[in-house]
């Protein structure tokens, strides 16, 4: 019985997948998330429902339109293939409990916020982009599972601390060097990030997040031999954030400092 439950968590997290290349592709250009249905952005032919299943399409088309025997991009097989996965991870470590429904919301605005902002940090954008509405839904849905929990202030003070442990670094970077390190999107991604997970998250997500951004950018110069190359910041936050969700119980930093205060 659970097997079948699993697999059925599992196809609901590659449609929301699914679901969410649409989202990144077309929130950012500000087009209809409902009109026109799916079409190949090479050929623009409009595509059937044959097309559309998650991952399958991919798999059984060998990565091609099939119109246009071009390439389909790897993000869309890669979006629904990794959204599946935390869905069920979600499930195996939360149970059908209500902070299930919680973490499934948590993990599809994390994940449209970090690929969306990968997405557009490619050069038919000039800067990485995460748009507001996902933050507001965010900071909205957070705060109702804090009320129902009965931690409201925990996850109040979770917003703000998240956000400004990114606004003063940022600031002053700004005042030094005379140029955008981080942007307001990612002050305000922290801070919906402290709403779902609250205060005792904040170090440890930054800790995690600034070590992913640095061995990235040691990546990207060894690759790009370009220092100035962009390195969005959210996807290292959002990676940061669904490691802590699933080992809150190591690195919760209440629970480190009750090690020395007792
Ligand atoms: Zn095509």
């Amino acid at each position: 019985m659970d097997i079948i439950i699993l697999i059925f968590i599992g196809l609901i997290g590659l449609s929301f997948g699914s679901f969410m290349n649409v989202l990144i592709v077309r929130v950012p250009k500000d087009l209809s998330i409902v009109k026109p249905s799916s079409y190949c952005p090479q050929c623009m032919e409009d595509l059937t429902w044959k097309d559309n299943i998650p991952l399958l399409s991919y798999i059984l088309l060998k990565g091609r339109c099939r119109y246009c025997g071009k390439r389909i991009p790897l993000m869309y097989p890669v979006t629904e293939l990794i959204t599946g996965l935390l869905f069920i991870m979600v499930y195996l470590k939360f149970g059908l409990e209500l902070d299930f429904f919680k973490y499934i919301i948590f993990v599809f605005l994390v994940l449209t916020v970090s690929f969306t902002d990968i997405y557009t940090s490619t050069d038919e954008f000039d800067t990485g982009m995460i748009p507001t509405v996902y933050i507001a839904l965010g900071i909205l849905s957070g705060l109702i599972f804090a009320f129902i929990e009965g931690y409201l202030s925990y996850y109040l003070a979770g917003i703000a601390a998240g956000y400004l442990v990114l606004f003063f670094p940022a600031y002053f970077y700004s005042k030094i060097r005379k140029k955008e390190g981080m942007g307001e999107g990612d002050f305000m991604f922290f801070g919906m990030i402290g709403a779902f997970l609250g205060l005792g998250s904040i170090p440890a997500i930054l800790t995690m997040a600034a070590f992913f951004g640095i061995v990235s950018g040691i990546l990207v110069i060894i690759f790009t031999k370009d220092k100035n190359y962009p390195i969005p910041f959210a996807p290292m936050l959002g990676a940061a954030a669904i490691i802590y969700m699933f080992f809150e119980e190591l690195l919760n930093s209440y629970k480190w400092s009750s090690l020395f205060i007792n």
